[in-house]
This record gives C-alpha cells, sequence and structure tokens, in this order.
C-alpha cells in the first residue's frame, strides 16, 4: 500500500528519543531528557495571555495562507532591522513551524535530481526534508580540523551542475557554534560565483547568543546583494520558548514567497490565528524576557562545559550559541558495556538511557560519528544529577 517516499522514510530521530524518554518516564523511571531541543521554561505570560485574548475575540477561524497581516509586519519589521535589508510584509510567509517552512522552501525550489549542500554536522530533518523534495542531499563533512563550519574551500570543492541550495544553520544545532563574520563573508563570495546557488538560512537559534551579542551574524550582515538568492527562516520555538505553537516564517524572493504560500494554501491551510497573534507579543513585547533567558542559558552552557571538560576522555569546543553541547566521546568507543562494545554513538547513547535514564542524542543522527548532542535547556539542579550519572556510566565502561 505505501509508496516509495513512505517506506524509505525514517522519523525524526530527535522527536523519537524525546518520546521513547517520556515513555521510559511515564512506567516511573527518572528519566532526564537532555535530548530534544525545548527550553524548559514556559512561554512568557504576555505571550500566553496574547494568545487567550485572540480566543476570546473568537479569532478561531481561517486566516490568510501567508500569515496576518500584523505578524507579517512585526516579522518584516523585526528581520529589516536584525538583518540590516529592507523587507515588506510582502516578502513574508507565514506557517506552521520552522520546520515546516523549511520543508516547504526546499518542496518549493528543488527539482528531482538536484543537489543540497548540507554541512555535517547538521540537523537531523535536513537531508530527508532534501530527499522528500526528490533532491540529493550532498553532505559536507566538517570535523573538527574545521571547526565543525563551511568553509569557502569546502563549498566550492562541492559545487557543481547540480548544487541548487545551500543550507545554512547559524547558531548550529547540533554544536551551539556561530558562523562569524569573516566565515560567512567567505561563504558569500563562493555563493556569488554560482547564480544558480540559492541559500536556506535556519535563523531559529539567531536571539540565542551567549557570548554577549543580541544577534547572531548573518550572510546578509556581510552581503546583503545576496538578498534575492537567500531564503531567511525563523520562527518562535527556540527563542521565545514556544516549541508547540507551531510558528514559523520564512522571508525572501517574493516568487519562491509566493509558491510557499500556495503550497500552504493546498497543505495546511493557514497557521492557526491565535498562534500568530501570541507571535506578535513575543516579536514585539518579549525581547527583555529573551535576555534573562539567554542569561540563564549561559549558567548553564558555563556549567555543561566545565563538567564535561571535567571528565577524563571527554573534549568539548565551547559553544556561542543556542542550548546544545557537542561533547566528543569517541574514546568511550571498544570499551564495554555489560559485556557488549560500544562501537559508535548510537550504542553510546543506548547504554547511556538503559543504565543511567539519560537520553543524550547520537552524533552519527547529525551526520559525524563520535559525538553525543546534549541540550542544556534543563535546570542546574537536574543538569548536575546528569552530570553525576554520566561519570557513574562511564566509569562503568572497561
Ligand atoms: N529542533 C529540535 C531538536 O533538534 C526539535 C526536534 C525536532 O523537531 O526534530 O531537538
Amino acid at each position: 500500500m505505501l509508496s516509495q517516499r513512505a517506506k524509505s522514510l525514517k522519523p525524526s530521530p530527535t522527536l523519537a528519543l524525546n518520546a521513547k524518554a517520556k515513555q521510559l518516564k511515564s512506567e516511573g523511571n527518572d528519566v532526564i531528557s537532555l535530548s530534544v531541543g525545548e527550553p524548559d521554561w514556559d512561554t512568557y505570560d504576555n505571550v500566553k495571555q496574547a494568545g487567550v485574548d485572540s480566543i476570546q475575540r473568537g479569532e478561531t477561524k481561517y486566516v490568510p495562507s501567508n500569515g496576518t497581516p500584523a505578524l507579517r509586519e512585526a516579522i518584516a519589521k523585526q528581520t529589516s532591522d536584525d538583518l540590516g535589508v529592507s523587507y515588506s510584509p510582502d516578502d513574508v510567509t507565514v506557517s506552521v513551524g520552522g520546520k515546516f517552512v523549511l520543508f516547504s522552501a526546499m518542496q518549493m525550489v528543488l527539482n528531482p535530481g538536484d543537489e543540497v549542500i548540507i554541512p555535517a554536522p547538521y540537523w537531523v530533518s535536513y537531508p530527508t526534508m532534501a530527499e522528500l523534495a526528490g533532491a540529493i542531499p550532498r553532505v559536507v563533512v566538517c570535523d573538527q580540523s574545521v571547526g565543525f563550519k563551511l568553509t569557502a574551500d569546502l563549498l566550492r570543492q562541492n559545487i557543481d551542475e547540480k548544487t541548487k541550495l545551500l543550507v545554512l544553520n547559524s547558531p548550529s544545532n547540533p554544536t551551539g557554534l556561530i558562523y562569524t563574520k569573516e566565515e560567512l563573508a567567505e561563504i558569500a563570495e563562493v555563493v556569488k560565483e554560482h547564480p544558480q546557488l540559492v541559500v536556506l538560512s535556519d535563523d531559529i537559534y539567531n536571539r540565542l547568543i551567549l557570548d554577549g551579542s543580541d544577534l547572531a551574524p548573518h550572510i546578509l550582515h556581510v552581503a546583503p546583494e545576496l538578498k534575492d538568492r537567500v531564503i531567511v527562516t525563523n520562527g518562535v520555538a527556540k527563542s521565545y520558548s514556544m516549541t508547540g505553537w507551531r510558528v514559523g516564517w520564512a522571508l525572501g524572493p517574493k516568487e519562491v514567497i509566493s509558491a510557499m504560500t500556495k503550497y500552504q494554501s493546498q497543505s495546511v491551510s493557514c497557521t492557526p490565528g491565535f498562534c500568530q497573534a501570541a507571535t506578535v507579543a513575543a516579536i514585539n513585547d518579549s525581547q527583555d524576557q529573551v535576555k534573562q533567558s539567554v542569561k540563564e542559558l549561559i549558567k548553564r552552557r558555563d556549567l555543561a562545559v566545565s563538567e564535561f571538560n571535567a571528565i577524563p576522555g571527554v573534549k568539548l569546543d565551547q559553544p556561542e550559541g543556542a542550548f546544545y553541547v557537542w561533547p566528543d566521546v569517541s574514546s568511550f568507543f571498544g570499551k564495554s558495556f555489560n559485556g557488549k562494545v560500544i562501537q559508535g554513538s548510537h550504542d553510546f547513547a543506548g547504554a547511556f538511557l538503559e543504565d543511567q535514564m539519560v537520553a543524550v542524542v547520537p552524533g552519527k543522527d547529525f551526520g559525524l560519528e563520535g559525538y553525543v548532542r546534549v541540550s542544556y535547556a534543563l535546570g542546574v539542579d537536574r543538569m548536575q544529577e546528569a552530570f553525576r550519572r554520566f561519570k557513574e556510566f562511564v566509569a562503568k565502561l572497561d
């Protein structure tokens, strides 16, 4: 009965692991989930209230497929201010979460056989999204030797006549590392050499910056002339702790934005109007609260970095954004747990969950073996307990 597409479709590993952690918890286990990228604090009160007020006003019916005028105006203004290029509300389309926005952008720009450059480690869903658009993910391994980031040289070496799209994500999921302006400028030069190349910029963590600045550097900061070849995407999930509200957006070339809107009108119809009303409050009235959340994340990042670096056999680069760390755990590969050899990050994460009820995501799912992704969007007490368990676990390996 199933299509070929369905037969090869795998579930999102991060969401699958999160579901497994929840199931173990419901069975009475004391589980600590460092798996899914979801802030542990609540959606801000003013944002929740804006959503409730909208429902009370009866805004519970269809709204335009490209988003409400009020939200598109707020997004256009914020993004223009952030990136230093000018967007109008007509340059914006809103949809059900950053994930669907990325998905629908790929559907609208990729033809079967087109290649998509995806620097690894990458967020787990990019390659599958490209495949679902009939395209070919061209995974470019960016290991420790290049600081886990795509370089201009690597980009140049991987472009051919079939290359259509480059996915950029900074701060990065899973490393939390940020591209500098200089690195982006070098990448932009290569993009300029290849007029067929479109950039899909996933900016979902761009306000969660832990080095004192308010915003991550962006390719449009250094190459505003690429505006018509960059699809900017963002959403409310991470910065405003609104993962469940499912609001994301894209800005970019008019033909792409209008195609995405048509695609949405034929698929999800629209994003709930009351979620969009809450998003207006998030964008316009919550920036001070985001800054408070960032202060809390800095404490947690510092704890995670110092704890991991104090564990013999673990190596870690300090991340400057998002809420992930990406420790190298490869020194434990080849050791045994309960008589079974740990061959890689899947075995490591599986044994750690089984033994200590702590969920982390295997690096292999992000396209680079040797690491695990640890989300530290979790209270300090629980994090300390997670580190105690981590030490107990690795001490058992022989
Ligand atoms: N982006 C988050 C993560 O990487 C949420 C999970 C997902 O949508 O895959 O954990």
